[in-house]
């Protein structure tokens, strides 16, 4: 296929780099100046969008989709598809879809999940929102740049999905590491207490996969310094969406907007910048009660 990449930076660098790499003829536009293997740069988003039968946007919000987007779609041709892989709000995401539609063009929201560890392995998990003959057309690329590919519905669900799911690994990861700290204090070994959750009803993802204690369990950022992984910024930008998102759809969501606030407090009062989402540990570890 032809595909136009916008937004090459750490998940779209990698992705484009592997639908190169399958054969794909893949032309990218972005406002720095990289280079991608394999990858034809261009100077202009429209200029890489036009004649391509699949144009990709890996970008940082939805006030810059927009933009690209508006620029992108008078260039691409009737029966083109407009695969948008960032995350942003579900109102955008929905908002740019409606412009790809009335042009003729399929129109997918379609965020991701695996990090930048799964766009260079290709092994993420794609989120999709939009119409079924789109979702077809893009499936082959679903299969190189991930594992898994899941039709959501309409568009803007591939959105509601990523939030929805990272407000419940946002509040789990608080509240597994309040657990660790409260454990320190009780005298209960980290090493026992990762042996009974992870096999208890307290089990999950944060917990069993992404252990945010180190040396307990298999091998996570906490064990590299909290050095991401996934960013505490970027949790504190996908709980924003959902709770956004919950604004707007009237939800009432009292633990994802307290994960929000805690990780709005780690990130820009605290130290918690540029670190894991899991060294809250380290943080709850620091605290008492109330402070
Ligand atoms: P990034 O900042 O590394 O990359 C974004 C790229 O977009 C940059 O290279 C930037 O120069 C480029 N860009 C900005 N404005 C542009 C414009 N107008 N035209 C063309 N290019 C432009 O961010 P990232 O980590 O690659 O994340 C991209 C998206 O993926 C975000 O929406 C993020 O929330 C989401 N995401 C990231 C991760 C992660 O672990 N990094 C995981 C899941 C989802």
């Amino acid at each position: 296929m032809k595909i136009g990449f916008i937004g090459l930076g750490n998940m779209g660098g990698p992705m484009a780099a592997n639908l190169a790499k399958a054969g794909h003829d893949v032309t990218g536009f972005d406002t720095a100046d990289v280079e991608i293997e394999g990858v034809t740069m261009v100077s202009g988003a429209a200029e890489a969008a036009t004649g391509k039968d699949v144009v990709i946007t890996m970008l940082p919000n939805g006030d810059i989709l927009k933009k690209v987007a508006e620029e992108i779609i008078p260039a691409m041709e009737a029966g083109a598809v407009h695969l948008d892989c960032s995350t942003v709000d579900v109102d955008s995401a929905r908002a740019v879809a409606e412009k790809a539609r009335a042009a003729g063009l399929s129109a997918l929201d379609a965020p991701v999940s695996g990090g930048v560890g799964g766009a260079q392995g290709g092994t993420l998990t794609f989120m999709v929102g939009g119409d079924e003959a789109g979702f077809e057309k893009a499936k082959p690329l679903f299969d190189i740049m991930g594992r898994k590919a899941v039709h959501c519905g309409p568009s803007g669900n591939g959105q509601a999905a990523k939030i929805c799911n990272n407000m419940i690994l946002g509040a789990t990861m608080i509240v597994t590491c309040e657990a660790f700290a409260l454990a320190d204090r009780l005298g209960l070994d980290r090493q026992a207490m990762f042996d009974v959750v992870s096999t208890s009803s307290g089990s999950s993802w944060s917990m069993n996969t992404y252990c945010p204690a180190p040396g307990i369990g298999p091998e996570s950022p906490s064990d590299n310094d909290y050095t991401p992984g996934f960013a505490a910024d970027l949790m504190l930008k996908d709980l924003r969406l959902a709770m956004q998102a919950a604004e707007g759809a009237d939800a009432d969501t009292p633990v994802g907007e307290t994960a929000m606030k805690l990780y709005e407090r780690f990130v820009e009062a605290e130290d918690g910048k540029g670190k894991d989402f899991s060294a809250m540990l380290p943080r709850f570890e620091k605290r008492h009660r109330g402070a």
